[in-house]
């Protein structure tokens, strides 16, 4: 059987790093795009033949097109080019409006001319601060249109519209995930999400910044969890994708206790530096993962506290600070 070719859009960021590895582990010949705006060549590194790179901007409709593509068609497209940290998203938010709208289109375009599956990275953001709790995916949201996240949470609802749209009126096998919080190996440790807030903090004898009271809770998805939903999600026969499918953790922290279980892993105490909470920051979140238990027979196997074990010594190997 010809080797099957995937395209990785923000391949060098954190999930997608990750995702690369486990398409060649199942031997897909990969193609990179990646402006490298938030992602780093480095998270590539020791890849060698087995993925192609190229510096691509998915909101240039010229450059995102089938002609850029030097190896050929892909079989299958996985979308996952955008800033999805808030300080990152925030810091130019019509790039951010751009890259999910913009560049979620082209590859729609892209995925249609070459009879590619695409499937779509979306977000728990997309349920803005939720007032159904945990959140299903049947659940509209509750989202500020105007606000200082509405960039990332407006632009990345308009992109599910535009897949919905291309799957009911092209007829394209487009299907859509939903990522809740996210953390792990590679990523970045000025990414500025809690995790790796906190972990850099720790490890560099820093006081912890918490936002707000630190009651808000949040639900963290180790990455090699979020990979394997990914990859299930794109194996599912097509008739049975009935819309978009949240993945993530639904063990649920508030920040507070999030110190806490770093405080017992590490085995000391922790200062903490309280500063304001963020415009809009939703109050709480949880995924109801019902869907993706029936429809993919998926769950997350690593709990937090494993999952933080192992952030923690990437992030000091990253820092070159010893750790335990
Ligand atoms: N947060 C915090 N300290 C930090 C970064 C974030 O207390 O250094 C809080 C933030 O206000 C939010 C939660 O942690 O309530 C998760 O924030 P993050 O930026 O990781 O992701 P979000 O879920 O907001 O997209």
């Amino acid at each position: 059987m010809a080797q099957k070719h995937a395209l990785v859009t923000g391949g060098a960021g954190f999930i997608g790093a990750h995702l690369v590895r486990a398409l060649i582990a199942r031997g897909f010949r990969v193609t990179v795009w990646d402006n490298l705006h938030t992602g780093r060549k480095k998270n590539l590194e020791g890849l060698g033949d087995a993925v192609f790179f190229d510096n691509i901007d998915i909101r240039d409709s010229k450059a995102a097109s089938l002609e850029t593509l030097k190896h050929g068609k892909p079989d299958v497209i996985f979308n996952l080019a955008c800033p999805a940290s808030p300080p990152h998203y925030q810091k130019d938010p019509i790039y951010t409006w751009e890259t999910s709208v913009l560049g979620v289109r082209n590859l729609l375009f892209l995925a249609e001319s070459c009879g590619a599956m695409l499937l779509h990275a979306s977000t728990s953001e997309i349920y803005g601060d939720p007032q159904v709790h945990p959140q299903p995916e049947s659940y509209w949201g509750n989202v500020n249109p105007i606000g200082v996240r509405s960039c990332y949470d407006e632009g990345k609802r308009a992109a599910e519209t535009l897949c919905a749209d291309y799957r009911r009126h092209k007829n394209l096998d487009v299907r859509i995930f939903r990522i809740f919080n996210t953390y792990g190996e590679f990523m970045h440790p000025d990414d500025g999400r809690v995790i790796s807030n906190f972990c850099v903090a720790a490890l560099t004898q820093k006081p912890l910044p918490v936002y707000g009271s630190g009651q808000q809770t949040r639900s963290f998805c180790y990455v090699s969890d979020l990979v394997e939903g990914i990859l299930l999600l794109a194996q599912l026969p097509r008739e049975l994708y009935d819309g978009p499918v949240n993945l993530g953790n639904p063990g649920e922290f508030t920040i507070l206790e999030l110190v806490k279980l770093l405080e017992k892993i590490l085995g000391r105490t922790l200062a903490i530096e309280y500063h304001p909470l963020p415009a809009d920051d939703p109050k709480m979140r949880r995924p109801d993962i019902s869907r993706a238990k029936s429809l993919l027979g998926w769950q997350p196997q690593v709990m937090l506290e494993e999952g933080l074990r192992r952030t923690l010594e990437y992030f000091a190997a990253e820092l070159g600070v010893s750790y335990g």
